[in-house]
């Protein structure tokens, strides 16, 4: 069996925008401080500043009577008794606070529009490649889990998959990182780890793990994987669950064919669909007869095993601008100006110590950064050149300065600017992956959601509540691309007020790989 999941570990949704910040100096003798001169000294000030070795580092004078300066320690006495300053003070630091995120797909499949206060009444069992217990964002949760043969312990993650998993069904509302579709640690989860770090492993494995899932009291069963051949074992595997009650939701597959992948395409099983932030069907999500329902699966930020993760910050002039870390590209952090490279099919001249600012076509985003590079820069910033943000990948190739993609408009309207720049790839406990994979936990843990108000349903019921009001998109009706659509918990929940569950598994099926560069979300060029 071949795992069907991106492990994009790059990427760009946790950029957060920065204050003007101006580099503070370094040596150990050098200050930087406000100085607050009494009306009209301005000019005066400004030259004792620079007689006495100093730098003005912000100009505050017009509308704050101040500057923020540099100047050496043994000049700074004279400058607080100068009887043109009112005073002297640090110029203290300023940083980003840390701030919870909501994934967009959170309220995408209205999961902030249903209280998760009686999910405690559900277990969902996700088979994947473990669950990092100590992260910051998944260690408070209700978790038990199991060992497989040969892949670790269920409680460790060295594939990074299972994590991010996890983070989107059920990440903590803590103030830190990410929130999941049950944020409240009251779902009960199940981790059966099937995969280690190469993430696959046999159908044979995937059945044992059912039956751990089933034993553990699943209602429902996060499967974000798959391969292209079916089989028997399975199906009747799946089958039989079915029939006791226990909804199985896979990765319809990320190959962007037209095949069918397994287990998303056994008719016992949900096969999902990947959307992005537009609500377009993701390239890679493999259109079926067996596509059942739509869920976002691009751009998805989640927890990652700690430290693994990237988070990518760009600045101009002060201003914050989202910016995704080219894949495969070195984690640092550059300051300096932006140097215009064209298309940067050539080295960069005169980019010598700056960023490079790049638009994206023709050649590999590789050649352009080892382009930047030949010109003596220190950091490159591609901007796309087509119309939203740029997520780009260095594929196998080595490069040595952090690079990044931006947007088309941000990097057009910095043509010709040559502003003071900030490009900082850093490590990062989260990160946006892309995939059926990640569509498949926002579809398991409405489920289980929607169910844990219900909990008279049938797995059968559940799932035709969630076909039924699931947002229609694509051609009227269901298609091969979005099955029935967006998956909606509000939806679902009013629709089994308004009809409540009998307890007959009458629902029926309308149920999907693998990237990399070659094929994969991230685009080479
Ligand atoms: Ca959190």
């Amino acid at each position: 069996m071949k795992n069907t999941f991106s492990k994009t570990l790059l990427g760009s949704a946790l950029a957060l925008a920065l204050p003007a910040t101006t580099a503070l100096a370094n040596g150990s003798d050098i200050e930087r401080v406000i100085v607050k001169f009494k009306d009209g000294s301005g000019p005066s000030i400004q030259s004792l500043v620079r007689s006495s070795g100093g730098r003005i580092e912000r100009d505050l004078s017009a509308n704050h009577g101040a500057f923020a300066i540099s100047i050496p320690q043994h000049a700074l006495r004279g400058l607080e008794n100068n009887p043109n300053v009112e005073y002297v003070e640090e110029d203290v630091r300023r940083q980003l606070l840390s701030t919870e995120q909501v994934p967009y797909g959170i309220p995408m499949v209205q999961a902030d529009q249903l209280s998760d206060s009686m999910a405690g009444n559900r277990t969902v069992c996700i088979i994947d490649s473990g669950y990092e217990a100590i992260h910051e964002d998944l260690s408070a949760n209700n978790v038990l889990g199991t060992n497989d043969s040969g892949t670790g312990n269920w409680y460790e993650d060295q594939n990074g998959h299972g994590t991010h998993v996890a983070g989107t069904i059920a990440g903590i509302a803590n103030t830190v990182g990410v929130v999941g579709v049950m944020p409240n640690t009251n779902v009960n989860l199940h981790i059966v780890k099937v995969f280690n770090a190469d993430g696959w492993g046999y159908s044979s494995s995937l059945v044992a793990a059912l039956d751990v899932c089933e034993a553990n009291g699943a209602n429902v069963i996060n499967m974000s994987l798959g391969g292209s051949r079916a089989s028997r074992t399975e199906e009747n595997a799946f089958t039989n669950a079915y029939g006791r009650g226990v909804l199985s939701i896979a990765a319809a597959g990320n190959d962007g064919n037209t095949r069918h992948s397994y287990p998303a395409s056994y008719d016992a099983v949900m096969s999902v669909a990947a959307i992005d932030e537009t609500k377009t069907i993701a390239s890679f999500s493999q259109q079926t007869d067996q596509v059942e329902i739509a869920a976002p699966g691009v751009g998805v930020v989640s927890s990652v095993p700690t430290g693994t993760g990237l988070s990518t910050t760009f600045t101009a002039n002060g201003t914050g601008y989202e910016s995704a870390a080219m894949e495969g590209a070195p984690q640092g952090t550059v300051t300096s100006s932006l140097a215009d490279c064209g298309i940067g099919d050539s080295a960069c001249v005169g980019a010598s110590g700056q960023i490079c600012l790049i638009e994206r076509g023709v050649i590999s985003f590789a050649e352009k950064v080892q382009a930047c590079e030949a010109g003596g820069g220190i950091g490159a910033v591609i901007f796309n050149n087509e119309p939203g943000m740029l997520y780009g990948t260095m594929g196998e190739v080595a490069t040595s300065i952090p690079s990044i993609g931006i947007d088309q408009a941000d990097g057009q309207a910095l043509v010709g600017s040559g502003a003071s720049a900030t490009v900082s790839i850093a490590a990062d406990n989260y990160a946006p992956f892309d995939g059926t994979s990640m569509a498949t936990p926002h579809v398991a843990g409405v489920a289980a959601l929607v169910w844990s108000h219900h909990t008279a349903c049938s797995a059968g019921e559940v799932r035709n509540a969630l076909n039924v009001t699931a947002e229609d998109l694509g051609a009227a009706g269901r298609d091969n691309a979005y099955g029935n659509g967006l998956v909606q918990a509000l939806a679902a929940h009013e629709y089994l007020l308004a009809n409540p569950c009998t307890g007959d598994n009458g629902g029926g099926d309308n149920g999907g790989g693998d990237n990399s560069c070659k094929g994969g979300p991230r685009k080479c060029g």
